[in-house]
C-alpha cells in the first residue's frame, strides 16, 4: 500500500511555480550542490524576528508564529517579492490547516529586504482553492513520470535546471 502522501508548504509553493518542479521535489530528487539563494534566505530567516519567533509543528505542516501582545500570527519571511503568489499560496495553505484545527489566524509575509509586508486572510474562495490544490498535488506527485518542461522565467536559478534544459 502507497504511503499517505505528506504535503508540505514547499509542495503548495512548488505547484503554484512549476508542477515539474513540485513531482522532483515530492519524489526525492536531490540535486545535491549548494544554492546560495537558499543560505541567504536562511540568513535573512533567522535575522529577522528571531526573539518573538516560534516553529510550531502541527501535523504535516511547520510554520513560524508571532505572538507580540494580543495579535498573533502566522509569518513566512522571503527574501524577494519575486515568486510573490507562490510565496502567498503556501501561507494560504498554512492559513487553511490551522483552520481545519478549528482555529483561524492571519497570516504576514514579509519581505525584509523590501521593507514590504502583506497581510493575508482566507476567503471562502481561496479556501476551496486549496482544497483543489492538495487534491491536485496528490496525483501530480503519483504520476510514474514528470509532467513535461514548461519554460519559465525563474528556470535559471530552479534546482533543477540542469535535468530540465539539457
Ligand atoms: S528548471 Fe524550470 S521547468 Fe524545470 S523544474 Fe525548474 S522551474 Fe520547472
Amino acid at each position: 500500500m502507497r504511503t499517505p502522501i505528506r504535503i508540505t508548504g514547499v509542495m503548495i509553493q512548488y505547484y503554484i511555480a512549476c508542477k515539474r518542479e513540485l513531482w522532483f521535489y515530492a519524489n526525492q530528487i536531490n540535486m545535491n550542490y549548494d544554492n546560495e539563494d537558499i543560505s541567504i534566505g536562511k540568513l535573512i530567516h533567522e535575522k529577522s524576528y528571531s526573539r518573538e519567533t516560534k516553529n510550531i509543528n502541527l501535523g504535516e505542516v511547520s510554520f513560524d508564529f508571532v505572538k507580540k501582545g494580543k495579535e498573533a500570527a502566522i509569518f513566512e519571511i522571503k527574501k524577494s517579492s519575486k515568486l510573490e503568489k507562490p510565496a502567498k499560496y503556501q501561507l494560504y495553505y498554512y492559513l487553511w490547516y490551522v483552520k481545519q484545527t478549528g482555529k483561524e489566524i492571519k497570516g504576514v509575509i514579509v519581505y525584509p529586504k523590501e521593507k514590504k509586508k502583506e497581510e493575508l486572510k482566507l476567503t471562502p474562495e481561496i479556501e476551496r482553492e486549496i482544497e483543489d490544490i492538495v487534491e491536485n498535488i496528490k496525483k501530480i506527485v503519483s504520476m510514474i513520470l514528470p509532467p513535461h518542461v514548461k519554460r519559465r522565467p525563474y528556470c535559471k536559478k530552479c534546482t533543477y535546471y540542469e535535468l530540465c534544459m539539457v
